[in-house]
């Protein structure tokens, strides 16, 4: 028999109840104790959401108040100093680990967040160091696993494996120089012993042991680790299934499989290519294969017969109880159902399928290849085949015009008319900017007046030409106060956006918009990802209207603001029918129309934000080439299309660039903006190591906390900058958008800001 198996479940409840319930209780509304009832309240719902679907192995532990790391740290005691001896509650020391607190005399920032592999998940970073010492403050499992078994329902736990866990780490501020937190492993295996032996004793049967790292370039480096701590755990624990996703095991399978583990879990949706090895690898041991042939990363319904064929391989090779038929990882990264979505049409709702149709998946799955009868599993199979067929008929509708589009593109589009030498000349001269021009990353306050507004429109309080009358001054707002403090390249502060994704989501053809579809990002902080369904292609434009209104109001050229192909992509949930590639370049045509139009409405600069085109490097590096070579590609599409006398400007957020070097540079931007006041000038150094020749604009002060940076210390950074780079490269500038702040800091910033710059002119 086959068995079915999901690995994680969405926290956040069918009504948010979770997000409320945390909020609630931030904001002093709700004890401790209410919201460990909403808790419970809302695992339960989950474990019975699971199990009404037929599924055998429903995950216990996963869930989380806030992030399912930092559970992981709390209850295995890697509490950072800084969070001990506050006088707080063990459930407060959590969540100042996870946001900070500033409250009764105690003033502690959060602890690091990283992303989550390739997700838009993000997680509370583990410190460590040689003082780190492990204990069992609390057995979540356990108590979970006790928990879904008081309400009826039998549990596989699910828990972070000993080597991610350390690897996901960081070295304490206090660690020794050389210090490697994979060097505690030994100290923390008898934690990991005493926490799987109180399972066992318990009476659960297995265990979900999730070790992700396995599908990372560098864990081939840790045979020696794997080895030695699963050979402690396996004799004491649950039988283990040993967990890993999103990308493929390659030649760390070869010491996987020798490993004293029950099960193994490899991700089918994300890498289809590994089964074949995986199968080679584990046939002559008693490995049991669980097969991730269900997205936990998309929303698009499996194609039965495609999982199927690749269950039956399994099967082939292993026999049937050596199969288990899964969701490719946690269902985290999707929404709970389907059934909250009302605004969808019928044959939308067709398409897709959320966490608690994916449960149903892989049950039927499962029970499709262990030969059932049953008339519910053969009327599930022909409904998924007329589904899928629906969609396949769908996707015929292609947009020829944009696919010719696509097919037509030649290398003489991705590139501006002259070098950006020459560019930069007739661009000086064009638009007049001073020594060490100033200038904002575009948003501006999003202040409560604005979404107010938004809100009426939606309700109908407001009629759309209210709305945009409210929205036109807003803009002369924020150009007044530019003008008046003396910015050189002004932005019209996007008021007129709720996001920067979805904003353009919603005015291009080709995506469809959700209700409900939430999937965290962290902590409280929840997303609603726009789905791509067909040919992306741009009615008309939209952001010219409001970019021209703006350059109106002033002599002093006006910035236009565009969110860049990639980051729309990877901010959304994309089709899964075409590769990420075309979406993106359909994407980068519609913005590249828009760049031209707007150039032609007379805006002489235009900056096209990519934030997002780090995170979504794939995690095995022998991939980065392919994705690098269209990412880039695509923002050169969208932004190429102009004469030498336009200024294109680009954003990044994060500031590792390192490894991605090549292609910072060849995006050939004429200026780029980027997050760089917290790190130190470590950043700016790879540029110049580089040789980058276009101008750059490193953030002068942290847009993400109220506090004013001083004018000295602006003055005191770009001096520093100075120091590494060119003066005839430079632009002043914050970190990122202003959106998240208010006007006060924000006025009392940028004054100090024209003031440096000011200086630095008379300076240099
Ligand atoms: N232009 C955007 C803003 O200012 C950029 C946001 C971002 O980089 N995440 O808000
Ligand atoms: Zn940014």
């Amino acid at each position: 028999m086959v068995s079915s198996s999901v690995l994680g479940f969405p926290r956040i409840g069918a009504n948010r109840e979770i997000k409320k319930a945390v909020e609630a209780y931030w904001a002093g509304k709700i004890t401790a104790d209410e919201l460990t009832k909403a808790a419970a309240d809302v695992k339960k719902a989950s474990w019975e959401a699971v199990k009404a679907q037929a599924v055998d192995l429903i995950p216990s532990g996963e869930f989380s108040l806030y992030d399912h790391v930092l559970d992981h740290s709390a209850a295995f005691n890697v509490i950072p100093k800084r969070y001990v001896g506050l006088g707080l509650s063990p459930l407060d020391v959590y969540f100042a680990m996870g946001r900070g607190r500033q409250t009764d005399g105690v003033d502690v920032p959060a602890c690091e967040m990283k992303k989550w592999f390739d997700s838009n998940y993000h997680f509370v970073v583990p410190e460590f160091s040689e003082e780190t010492e492990f204990k069992l403050n609390y057995n979540k499992a356990l108590n979970e696993f006790k928990e879904a078994k008081a309400a009826g329902i039998t549990t596989r736990p699910v828990i972070l494996g000993p080597i991610s866990f350390l690897v996901l780490g960081k070295n304490a501020k206090t660690a020794q120089p050389g210090f490697r937190p994979i060097s505690l492993l030994p100290k923390l295996i008898p934690i990991y012993k005493q926490l799987l032996s109180e399972l066992k004793a318990e009476g659960v049967e297995s265990v979900q042991i999730d070790e992700p790292i396995l599908v990372l370039d560098s864990t081939v480096a840790l045979e020696k680790e794997y080895t030695a701590a699963y050979a402690e755990l396996a004799p004491i624990s649950p039988k283990i299934v040993l967990t890993t996703y999103f990308a493929r095991l390659d030649s760390n399978v070869n010491f996987v499989a020798k490993l004293p583990i029950f099960g193994l879990h490899i991700d089918l949706d994300r890498a289809p290519s590994q089964l074949e090895g995986v199968l080679a690898a584990v046939k002559n041991t008693n490995i049991v294969i669980s097969l991730g042939v269900v997205s936990g990363r998309n929303i698009w319904k499996t194609d039965f017969v495609a999982a199927i064929k690749l269950g039956q391989a399994a099967i082939d090779a292993l026999g049937a109880d050596r199969v288990i038929i899964a969701t490719s990882s946690s269902l985290l990264h999707t929404p709970v159902t389907l059934a909250s979505e009302k605004k969808l049409t019928e044959q939308q709702k067709d398409w897709f399928s959320f966490a608690t149709e994916k449960a149903r998946e892989v049950a039927v799955i499962a029970a499709a290849l262990s030969g059932s009868q049953d008339a519910q599993i053969a009327a599930a199979l022909e409904a998924n085949r007329a589904s899928i067929a629906a969609r396949r008929e769908f996707e015929k509708n292609s947009d020829d015009t944009v696919r010719k589009r696509v097919a037509s593109i030649t290398p003489e589009m991705l590139e501006r008319k002259s070098p950006f030498p020459v560019r930069k000349e007739i661009q000086a001269k064009h638009l007049n900017l001073p020594k060490f021009p100033t200038t904002t990353i575009g948003s501006f306050p999003q202040t409560k007046e604005i979404r107010q507004a938004r809100a009426k429109l939606g309700k109908g309080e407001l009629t759309q030409e209210q709305y945009e009358e409210f929205i036109k001054k807003e803009i002369e707002t924020v150009v007044r106060f530019q003008e008046k403090i003396g910015l050189d390249l002004l932005v019209h502060g996007e008021p007129e956006r709720n996001d920067m994704v979805q904003y353009f989501g919603e005015l291009l053809h080709g995506f469809v918009f959700t209700q409900n579809a939430w999937v965290q990002s962290y902590g409280s902080r929840y997303v609603r990802p726009p789905i791509i369904v067909s040919d992306v292609s741009r009615p008309g434009a939209m952001t010219v209207k409001w970019s021209s209104y703006a350059q109106n109001l002033t002599d002093r050229p006006m910035k236009g603001m565009l969110t860049g192909p990639v980051t729309i992509l990877n901010w959304s949930f994309p089709r899964a029918d075409i590769p990420r590639e075309f979406q993106s370049k359909q994407l980068a045509l519609a913005l590249r129309d828009e760049v031209v139009d707007l150039e032609k409405a007379g805006i002489h600069a235009i900056q096209v934000d990519e934030p997002a085109i780090r995170e979504g490097l794939p995690l095995r590096r022998a991939d980065w080439d392919a994705y690098l070579k269209w990412a880039v590609d695509s923002f050169k599409l969208a932004t190429a299309g102009v004469t030498d006398q336009l200024q294109t400007h680009s954003h990044f957020c994060y500031s590792d660039f390192d490894d991605i070097f090549p292609s910072i540079q060849r995006l050939d931007a004429d200026v780029i903006s980027i997050e760089a006041s917290k790190s130190d000038m470590k950043l700016l150094n790879t540029f110049r190591h580089y040789g980058y020749s276009n101008q750059i604009g490193p953030g002068v002060y942290d847009i993400h906390s109220p506090r004013v940076p001083g004018g000295q210390e602006i003055k005191d950074r770009v001096r520093d900058m100075l120091t590494i780079l060119p003066e005839s490269l430079l632009f002043i500038n914050p970190d990122c958008g202003l959106k998240t702040r208010g006007w006060k800091e924000t006025e009392a910033s940028l004054i100090n800001l024209v003031e440096a710059a000011k200086w630095a002119r008379q300076t240099y």
